[in-house]
């Protein structure tokens, strides 16, 4: 089979060239960094001396890539971007003022950049059932309400639930240990609603959850692979990487539905070629339609075994399974195939192709990968990707579960998992014994509800509390009215948080609590986090007390203290070094974090690779390549696939109407031009999408997204997507719908 031409090869039209001569981007849509950055000090102007110490001493809490103050350990200049400058404001604001509460009328009209715009969270605040909001309470009457009901509580009935928004493992770490002291597994964090169909399907294949390579194998390596994945937004400074990888020959190719504009071409600000020129980051464009990934990839692979383009040493030393893969391949129809994926053999055989003059290359996926429900089938195509031509395990090569928010990665390795202890081990009978051993308390051995079990048994009536350390469900989840009904729907409703966000008002059976949290960079003793590339990383305390917040961690501690008195000293953890010194010795592979003293301090848990030289951390010492089925996720006649996609935002937390790489507003739907003038509309057009949940208002915008596509913003686009979808390999909900399309 030979392919005549390249035609997913990116290329630019003269006028794109012409405008690249033109210096800063000036007359092309572009992130206006320097601009923004004087708006950024403009906010921050009442706090710049502890926004300056953010800034150069803080482990950033933005993104996963990770940085410790303004240096990382890929680059050797400056690492800032604006996601980073952004969130500042969170960490320099004062303190709300506490009578607004009193009255939750006027702030149940306001959305949710208004409310966190009053300021942080500083006081314990209770609202009864039936009250008109909240009042002050002291940290003791807090405790004491929350501790009678858990007591009186069967464990099964109470829920804890963790954001990722910047929370430190100390935060990870104890909640759960505080959460197994109270007798439940019922802990979960919020990489389950992006990554845990990565952690399921990598730690079946692999024996790890977490990136095999490190950021550095980005350079020199012939393929950089990007399936369902944008990280000129999710990890802006990644962009600096792609631009340095590429000055030595790396290629860039994207397999997702939208040619995402800020991997088409990027000026990285602090790289003056780049500044000034711009970037272009993409050489390869796979159109491939929305849940479309995985007949895509059998067909890639049905072409290297009919053309025998394998890593044959690879294979036979250092996996299993190969044969049923190759019968499912073998099996596949390529009408099929062609039909799910939206695009044809020739584009398959072309990424074949690709692949098979590549001997180095790094697979990266993202959400457009994971969130589906059929998110961990889609991982292990990509895995099995890797593993037929060896691509893991050595310099240049890796397989890589990009991470969105800071320290998520270490959420699940602490054991703030309904479905692992720490160090990932599963919840079974023998790993809560060893743990209970270590723990000196009973560790329960069942497996513990995930995040959208909890709703689910909110709405049953089976839960007494439900425990939100950050997060909002009511913007993050599918359906959202009926996630408001569900949180009504609990006896006694937590939150701790730094700021205000509006599920905080929705009533609950008995009452709702607010406690103040400090943030990471106020936390005692300081705290340290994870990025994508397994490093562990120490953000020192930077000292400030707003109100009467406390560190995350120690409310945790303090409230299952405060529940259980008598056994108390059970928690140990006092400290942050305390804590540091346990969670070394209960999670070996952290060894070395009770060592991280300041800024800067860092090591890599298991070394630039995993999976060194082809040695997987399975039962038999083999990575298991398997067989998936393939989704039947045919789009019906008349409907589209929407799929949500986040803008100028930091989880649910919104910082512009208009997200600079592509111009795009909050109400923009975004359609190819062979759908927009089939349908006889033009950009700008008020439109509506609606399916049988509800509907979405918005307008179209043009954009180069394969056909039968559309895509909206989230969290606006949960209203049409249906709850109760969710993968089965990780939990994570289906993120997609199907809808369909009318004027306005
Ligand atoms: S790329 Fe990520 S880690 Fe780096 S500064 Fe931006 S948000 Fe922070």
């Amino acid at each position: 089979m030979n392919a005549v031409a390249s035609p997913h090869k990116v290329r630019r039209s003269w006028k794109s060239r012409l405008l690249r001569l033109i210096p800063f981007g000036i007359g092309s849509r572009k992130p206006k960094h320097f601009r923004d950055m004087f708006g950024i000090l403009w906010r921050n102007r009442d706090n710049l001396p502890y926004a300056y110490k953010i800034i150069t001493r803080g482990v950033c809490d933005g993104c996963a890539l990770g940085v410790a103050g303004l240096y990382d350990w890929t680059i050797k200049g400056p690492h800032l971007c604006m996601t980073r400058l952004n969130l500042l404001r969170l960490n320099t604001v004062s303190a709300l003022d506490h009578s607004l509460l009193s009255d939750v009328a006027a702030l149940e009209k306001m959305d949710n950049v208004q409310l966190r715009e009053l300021g942080r969270l500083a006081h314990p605040m209770l609202r009864e059932k039936g009250a008109a909001g909240f009042h002050r309470i002291t940290w003791e009457e807090a405790y004491a309400r929350i501790a009678e009901k858990i007591r009186a509580s069967d464990p099964r009935r109470i829920a804890f639930f963790v954001t990722a928004r910047g929370v430190t493992n100390e935060v990870y770490y104890m909640s759960q240990k505080a959460a197994r002291f109270l007798g439940t597994n019922n802990i979960d964090n919020a990489a389950r609603i992006c990554h845990s169909p990565s952690t399921a399907a990598m730690k079946r294949a692999l024996g790890v959850a977490a990136s095999t390579c490190s950021y550095k194998d980005w350079y020199g390596t012939d393929l950089l692979i990007f399936f369902g994945s944008n990280p000129a937004n999710d990890q802006p400074v990644s962009t600096k990487y792609l631009h340095e990888a590429k000055a030595l020959g790396t290629k860039v190719v994207m397999v997702n539905p939208y040619r995402e504009p800020g991997m088409d071409r990027y000026w990285v600000p602090s790289t003056a070629t780049s500044a000034v020129f711009g970037t272009d980051i993409m050489d390869y464009w796979f159109p491939v339609t929305q849940g479309g990934d995985i007949p895509f990839l059998y067909g890639v692979l049905k072409i290297l075994f009919a053309e025998d383009w394998l890593n044959h040493d690879f294979i036979v030393q250092h996996t299993s399974g190969v044969d049923s893969l190759r019968a499912a391949c073998e099996a596949m129809d390529w009408e099929i195939l062609e039909r799910r994926a939206g695009l044809n053999r020739a584009a398959m055989l072309e990424f074949a192709e690709l692949i098979r003059d590549a001997k180095n290359a790094v697979l990266i996926w993202s959400m457009g990968v994971t969130q589906h429900a059929f998110g961990a089938d889609g991982v292990q195509m990509i895995l099995n990707l890797g593993l037929l031509r060896g691509y893991v395990g050595r310099d240049m090569n890796g397989l890589m579960p990009i991470r969105g928010h800071s320290s998520v990665q270490g959420g699940g390795e602490m054991g703030c998992y309904a479905t692992v202890f720490p160090g990932l081990k599963p919840v079974n009978a023998g790993n809560a014994a060893a743990l209970s051993a270590q723990y000196g308390f009973t560790v329960p051995d069942w497996i513990g509800l995930t995040t959208m079990e909890m709703i689910d048994a909110a709405e049953r009536g089976e839960l007494d509390l439900l425990y939100c350390l950050g997060g909002n469900f009511l913007r993050n989840l599918p359906e959202p009215e009926h996630i408001r009904g569900c949180l009504a729907n609990v006896p006694l409703r937590v939150h701790q948080d730094i700021i205000l966000t509006d599920q905080m008002m929705i009533p609950a059976q008995e009452a709702v609590l607010l406690l103040p949290a400090k943030t990471r960079y106020e936390q005692d003793d300081g705290g340290h986090e994870t990025s994508t590339e397994r490093r562990v990383m120490f953000s020192p305390e930077l000292p400030r007390q707003v109100g009467e917040a406390r560190a995350e961690w120690k409310i945790m501690r303090e409230l299952a203290a405060a529940t259980y008195p008598g056994r108390s000293h059970l928690l140990g953890c006092e400290t942050g070094w305390e804590m540091r010194n346990e969670i070394a010795r209960v999670i070996p592979f952290y060894e070395g974090v009770q060592h991280l003293k300041k800024t800067g301090d860092a090591f890599q848990y298991g070394g630039p690779h995993l999976c060194a030289d082809g040695h997987f951390a399975t039962a038999d010492g083999r990575a298991l390549i398997t067989a998936v089925a393939l989704p039947d996720h045919e789009r019906p006649a008349g409907q589209f696939k929407a799929s949500t996609r986040r803008g100028k935002q930091f989880n649910s937390l919104l910082y512009a109407q208009i997200d600079p790489l592509n111009g795009a507003s909050r109400e923009a739907v975004l359609m190819s031009r062979e759908d927009a003038t089939a349908l006889g509309l033009a950009h700008g057009d008020a439109i509506e999408i609606y399916n049988d949940l509800g509907a979405l208002a918005g307008t179209v915008f043009l954009a180069e997204i394969a056909p039968g596509n559309l895509q909206v913003h989230w969290p606006e686009g949960n209203v049409i997507i249906r709850r109760g979808v969710v993968d089965a390999g990780g939990g994570v909900p289906d993120y997609n719908a199907f809808v369909r399309v009318r004027r306005c």
